[in-house]
């Protein structure tokens, strides 16, 4: 977009905030559930932050903002709230919230969670559990790390070929590119290609580097103690409409069956991994309610509407929140009229 016409966005955006359209739009949506996902709350902005940026959803200064504003406005509840609804044992107040995270991240402990508990507010954090207690990364954190520490201003990237940069915002584009490109891999291909990266990139990586990066076991055990919640984001992360639906059900029941054995509490609820659009289906949904989950999430914008979350519990929305959302922008996504355009 044109640097002009984003200014002349931001500033309606801004405008449209201040005079109250957002809180307009969100009074249509008084029965409909809204349900926030977040990945990592982290000081991103910091230099020497060398890990994957783009999924790090907020500072924790604007996380706490944002939970500011949506305690002022919405009635934020608890998945067993919302399963004790889905088995008609309880009724939801209007405008209910839910605030969820993916993938099981340490910060989710050292930086939301105080925010949260400071607010008497629940959440649910969707766990990979194949991640846990290991010092095994994510391919996106491993990609990042191998970029941000190259002096190279070069690379043959497999599957991308040859590409420069001039500066670091031109490097993290081709980064950026490849980790889409790799998204679609099955796990063994990708694995084979990210293991060459620190020698295409000459980078060295400590032994080390990786480990803490995710809550343990017993972080989890102390945080579902605070009332705050856990769900399935499979065993692996595999994107479940590229895998056969054997491996699916595999995931689906083996993550499951961990965390309730950690926790000791039954888990109802299902992430799925990427969460587009093309990444679940009906037969992915049907082998989570065969696995014994009531609930499934996406990551297609907006809220959903109470009957359609009874109808379709299998393919509920979240509200994807990113760290260049400012709060007008945070506020229209919640509205649903960010839906409307695709700009936001
Ligand atoms: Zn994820």
């Amino acid at each position: 977009m044109a640097s002009w016409r984003g200014r002349v966005f931001s500033l309606s955006l801004e405008a449209a905030f201040r005079l109250g359209v957002f809180d307009l739009a969100r009074l249509l949506h008084a029965q409909s559930l809204t349900v926030l996902n977040y990945h990592r709350i982290d000081h991103f902005d910091s230099p020497d932050f060398d890990l994957f940026r783009p999924n790090v959803s907020a500072a924790p200064e604007t996380f706490a903002q944002q939970m500011d504003y949506l305690r002022a406005r919405y009635n934020v509840i608890s998945i067993g709230h919302l399963a004790a609804w889905l088995r008609r044992e309880a009724a939801l107040p209007p405008r209910a919230a839910l605030i969820t995270f993916d993938d099981g991240y340490a910060d989710n402990l050292t930086h939301a969670f105080p925010i949260l508990k400071a607010r008497h507010l629940p959440a649910v954090i969707f766990l990979t559990t194949g991640f846990l207690e290991t010092s095994r990364p994510f391919y996106w954190d491993w990609v990042a790390y191998c970029f941000h520490h190259t002096r190279r201003d070069a690379v043959f990237l497999p599957l991308l070929g040859e590409r420069r940069w001039n500066e670091p915002k031109e490097r993290d584009r081709v980064m950026r590119a490849w980790i889409e490109t790799l998204k679609t891999l099955p796990d063994e291909r990708k694995n084979a290609l990210i293991a060459e990266l620190p020698a295409l990139l000459d980078v060295s990586i400590p032994e080390e580097r990786f480990s803490g990066l995710y809550l343990t076991w017993e972080q989890v055990r102390a945080m579902r103690r605070e009332g705050i919640e856990f769900g399935s984001h499979t065993v692996s992360h595999p994107i479940l409409t590229r895998i056969p639906l054997e491996q699916v059900r595999q995931e689906l029941v083996e993550s499951r069956r961990k965390i309730e054995q950690e926790t000791g509490h039954p888990v109802i609820s299902l992430a799925y991994p990427n969460g587009q659009a093309a990444d679940f289906s009906p037969a992915v949904a049907e082998a989570a309610r065969q696995a014994g989950f009531l609930l499934a999430f996406s990551l297609l914008p907006g809220p959903t509407r109470y009957q359609t979350v009874r109808r379709s519990p299998f393919t509920v929305r979240r509200i994807y929140i990113g760290n260049t959302d400012t709060l007008p922008r945070f506020a229209a996504k919640l509205s649903g009229l960010a839906r409307l355009s695709s700009v936001v």
